[in-house]
């Protein structure tokens, strides 16, 4: 299924892991990004980021908006899978042959989910953490470390749209990662920082909400999330027939 163009894979969050360790069996190297309504505003008028969500391995759906506009253009859209619950469900199952690395989040709170995530999955390998930044001067460094500590899976937290333009850029430069995939605020969330919404809000489609009123200043983020983006999908269905 598509919204806005753009390619929604319609997995339950088992399956979604499911499809990660069939990608780690496979040589080429994978992008996964979990698009959210905020992220398909983005990449309806920023076509370098939507190229990166177009030529993606997978595109889970992360945002209740999604599963609500996908039932409004006629197509299935059942599970919310974000990149929270992905991360940890993954590495419950994740043996050592299938070093993690983390990028991103301020300093120290990749080391702290690490250690939460180690804690909680004994088998898990953690090749490295570090804080890092998207900018351009700081990636040769980056690569290097991440080269250096021979990861199978990397995760990064650099904030969308960032951290997928990031891994586009990079992933090829990477002589071990097989599957990389932009987490947004999962560290902060594992490592305790930031609270995630209660789970009653987070079924009702409501954690927008919690993070708007936690974090004022997303408010123009919520506001393209929770309006600007149902209205895009609303004249994108008019221009296109509903099957796209
Ligand atoms: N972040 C970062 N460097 C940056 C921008 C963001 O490490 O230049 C981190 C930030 O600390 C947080 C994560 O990226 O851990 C996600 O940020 P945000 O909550 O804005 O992303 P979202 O999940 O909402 O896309």
């Amino acid at each position: 299924m598509t919204l806005l163009g753009i390619p929604i894979d319609a997995l339950s969050m088992d399956e979604a892991v499911t499809s990660i360790h069939r990608l780690l069996t496979q040589h080429r190297q994978h992008q996964i990004v979990t698009p959210n309504s905020e992220m398909l505003v983005e990449a309806s008028k920023n076509s370098a980021f939507r190229s990166v969500l177009q030529r993606s391995s997978l595109n889970f759906a992360d945002g209740a908006g999604l599963l609500l506009m996908a039932r409004f253009t006629g197509q299935k859209l059942a599970h919310r899978v974000t990149g929270t619950d992905t991360l940890q469900l993954l590495c419950k199952n994740l043996g050592p042959e299938y070093p993690v690395f983390l990028l991103g989040a301020a300093p120290g709170i990749a080391e702290r989910a690490a250690q939460e995530l180690r804690a909680r999955n004994p088998r898990l390998k953690i090749a490295g953490t570090f804080a890092g930044s998207p900018d351009d001067s700081d990636s040769a460094d980056i690569v290097a470390r991440i080269n250096a500590a021979d990861p199978a899976l990397l995760f990064v937290a650099f904030g969308a749209p960032r951290q997928e333009m990031w891994i586009a850029k990079h992933l090829s430069s990477f002589t071990s990662v097989r599957v990389a995939m932009g987490i947004g605020g999962a560290f902060d969330f594992i490592a305790g920082v930031q609270k995630r919404a209660p789970s009653l809000l987070r079924s009702m489609g409501l954690e927008w909400l919690w993070r708007v009123i936690r974090e004022p200043k997303r408010i123009g983020r919520i506001w393209n999330a929770v309006v600007v983006f149902p209205l895009l999908v609303l004249r994108h269905g008019k221009e296109a027939p509903r099957s796209l």
